[in-house]
């Protein structure tokens, strides 16, 4: 096992690895910007490196840096966390080289998932149900048209090297095909350096249900049942739950063997994500691996009990996963993303000081925040500053106790998605489960 971890990451995620860091007894070491030496992060590590001035290219994203940081702490692993560098080849390589292990899947294994074209052929080889469209990159228009009369309109343009809900189109017509094929081709390219397109089928109203998995070293894979993220905002989750309210028990062991079968077609190793899309007669499609920890794993380690940082570390350190896999899940958990933005305004960030701040607790209720009275937002980064989740018997028991613990919550002197949480949590077809990808354009 190893003795000391860097964390390469900072905010709430940072210190959500140091607890368990903490409780599995190896030392920590954080980095941090000159924006976030207040940090809770940087206060709970055993160590703290200064790596750099806010910006994320001289301090998180700076590769040379956070090995520097390693190599002087004496580390003998980094954990990426997820955002800046945790789907990065190239960091897992250099980790690599450096005689540092990199928490999280081998080089390879990032580029074959981390490229979406690519990662659809490599698990459409293993039979993985995957949305219908083109095989691989959509060179010119001819080709794209070529393509649409199989598949018909409505189709969804996606930039290869797209991410975050960004480089999508949706196109309906013959017409507006060739205007948006142009568009989005320059968009990729001024984007993400990276023109290269493909093309989808755009599945109208589906569900994002996503699954969790975990790989070890010795080839084992196992999953930990799903994730409902529909409810989202221009393509980003804002509120996730397990199990998912469309999810059958029959659904379940389909989607969860595909996902297995997923990450076994690379070998993959450590945390990982399927998502898939669910269409309304509950056919799932693969759409993309994310080969790291995700914002909403909390939903997961509620329903299941596992510790899935530790899972993480153990398989980093050539651990056997436990033999047969998880235990079942129970219960229903919910997790809330609380944004310093005012979702009155469009969702705008809203940065400052933190002048009051009181957190919910009691039975079935936690918060994973780096956050607290008299911190200082910092402009420069995610807005997120805390993740509510919930756990209960039912469905319903889990929404009635998030709604009182969002109630509870108080953070005065800046904006945030409390208001908008609270809304959502009492809008009937939330409370029936009747949602999909759209919900919130009809939201009022
Ligand atoms: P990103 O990597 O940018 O998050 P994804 O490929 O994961 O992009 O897609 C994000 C969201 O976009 C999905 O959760 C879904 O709401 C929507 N989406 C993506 N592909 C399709 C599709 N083929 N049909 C309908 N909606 C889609």
């Amino acid at each position: 096992m190893f003795s000391k971890i860097l964390i390469a990451n900072r905010g709430e995620i940072a210190l959500r690895v140091i607890r368990t860091c903490r409780v599995m007894g190896i030392k920590t070491v954080a980095v941090y910007s000159t924006a976030d030496e207040h940090s809770l992060h940087v206060r709970f590590a055993d160590e703290a490196v200064c790596i750099g001035p806010p910006a994320g290219r001289e301090s998180y994203l700076n590769i040379p840096r956070i090995l520097a940081a390693a190599e002087i702490t004496g580390a003998d692993a980094i954990h990426p966390g997820y955002g800046f560098l945790a789907e990065n080849a190239s960091f897992s390589e250099i980790c690599h080289e450096s005689g540092i292990k990199f928490i999280g899947p081998s080089p390879d294994m990032i580029h074959r998932m981390g490229n979406k074209s690519l990662a659809k052929e490599t698990v459409r080889a293993s039979h993985v149900p995957t949305v219908p469209g083109s095989d691989g990159l959509v060179e010119n228009l001819e080709v794209g048209l070529d393509i649409i009369q199989d598949i018909e309109f409505p189709v969804i343009l996606k930039a290869s090297a797209g991410g975050g809900g960004k480089g999508m189109r949706i196109v309906r017509n013959r017409e507006e095909f060739e205007k948006q094929f142009r568009m989005a081709k320059a968009e990729a390219e001024s984007s993400f350096n990276n023109g290269d397109l493909y093309l989808e089928k755009y599945i109208e109203k589906p569900r994002h249900v996503e699954i969790q998995i975990v790989g070890d070293q010795h080839g084992n894979v196992y999953h930990l049942g799903e994730r409902d993220c529909s409810v989202q905002r221009r393509h980003q989750k804002l509120i996730e739950e397990s199990p998912s309210p469309a999810v059958t028990p029959d659904l379940r062991l389909r989607m969860g063997d595909a996902a297995v079968a997923a990450a076994k077609s690379i070998n993959y190793e450590g945390a990982g994500t399927i998502e898939f899309l669910l269409d309304k007669n509950k056919n799932f499609y693969f759409m993309e691996m994310n080969t790291r920890i995700q914002v909403e794993h909390p939903v997961t380690e509620e329903v299941t009990g596992v510790d899935l940082i530790r899972e993480q570390i153990r398989a980093a350190a050539g651990e056997f996963l436990p033999e047969g896999g998880y235990p079942l899940p129970f219960g229903h958990a919910i997790e809330c993303r609380i944004n310093a933005e005012d979702p009155s305004k469009d969702f705008r960030p809203s940065p400052g000081v933190i002048t009051t701040w009181h957190q919910p607790s009691g039975f079935g209720v936690r918060v994973d925040s780096h956050a607290y009275q008299g911190y200082a937002i910092p402009p420069y980064y995610d807005s997120m500053i805390a993740k509510l989740i919930v756990h209960g018997h039912t469905r319903e028991e889990a929404l009635d106790r998030m709604m009182q613990a969002l109630d509870e919550f108080v953070i005065e002197g800046i904006s945030t998605t409390l208001p908008f949480h609270k809304k959502v949590m009492q809008h009937p077809a939330f409370r029936e489960g009747d949602f999909d990808t759209h919900f919130l354009e009809t939201f009022s």
